[in-house]
């Protein structure tokens, strides 16, 4: 089993942070857990992010194996996997602001607003800078042919599941792979590339992710590359109920260890961690 734990460092850990690294060790105890520090969206990440996660992670008692890999430094990669996609005519400029695209009527899908299409034809020797570039998800479906499913151990979504043609083109629609403005590589590209780079066969991660794991599986598909199992665990909530946000400074784990909280104390905060589902 090898497995990943890839925060983004765009703010201090969270109790929802530590509950997924600690689930993933537990998980992937027998095998090899990796940490990627996810910090492509270069408008948010800051390195000073990155170190404290490693210190929070440190003493909570994550332990890692191998070298961290920070994603940023894979950018060739990165853009080599764009540059096979727009090959084979399944990527566009797309210079539609957040706005216009709700003023087009855009409709909140499985991960925000589906893209109504307006940029959809144009093609990529019309990119103008600050551009984004987009999927064309309706081509990217044609070309991929019949998609595999994928097999989810998490308890909230376990068992077998096939990736809808209609669940992407409806509640999807053509996803960013490159930013607009910043040019940086969207996390739906960046991340099953380096899933696939680093050999994951198991990604665990928080449920707050599974719209996006169907689009990572057409992905993996068009790419050649291998289709892991999942594990989506449920999210750590306040006491309203609430999901932790990165923005709730009160909840960082530095601030409870600063107040002088022990691993401990914080582990006993957490729901209990899933039971291993392939154990005899
Ligand atoms: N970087 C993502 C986050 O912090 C996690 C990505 C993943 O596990 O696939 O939410």
């Amino acid at each position: 089993m090898v497995t990943r734990f890839a925060p983004s460092p765009t703010g201090p850990l969270h109790l929802g942070h530590a509950y997924s690294a600690l689930t993933i060790q537990t998980l992937g105890a027998d095998g090899r857990v990796h940490l990627r520090i996810e910090d492509v969206d270069r408008t948010r990440s800051r390195a000073h992010h990155a170190a404290q996660i490693e210190d929070d992670l440190h003493w909570i008692g994550f332990r890692w194996d191998g070298a961290i890999r920070v994603q940023s430094e894979h950018r060739a990669e990165h853009e080599a996997a764009l540059a096979s996609l727009s090959a084979r005519g399944l990527t566009y400029p797309c210079s539609c602001s957040r706005r216009e695209i709700g003023d087009a009527g855009a409709r909140i899908g499985a991960m925000g607003l589906v893209y109504p299409g307006t940029c959809r034809g144009r093609s990529m020797e019309d990119a103008r800078p600050g551009d984004a570039i987009r999927l064309d998800i309706g081509r990217a479906l044609a070309v991929a042919g019949d998609l595999p499913g994928f097999t989810e151990w998490g308890p909230l979504h376990s068992g077998k599941h096939a990736v809808e043609p209609a669940y992407l083109t409806r509640d999807i629609g053509d996803p960013v792979l490159i930013r607009r403005e910043s040019g940086d590589i969207a996390y739906d590209l960046a991340c099953p590339h380096d899933d696939a780079a680093l050999g994951v066969n198991h990604v665990i991660r928080g449920a707050d992710l599974w719209p996006n794991t169907p689009l990572h599986v057409l992905i993996q598909t068009l790419m050649d590359w291998p289709v892991p199992d999942y594990f989506h665990h449920e999210l750590v909530t306040d006491q309203t109920g609430r999901r932790l946000a990165k923005v709730d400074r009160s909840k960082a784990i530095a601030r409870y260890r600063d107040e002088g909280m022990s691993p401990k104390d914080l582990r006993a905060m957490l729901p209990p961690l899933p039971a291993i589902p392939w154990a005899p």
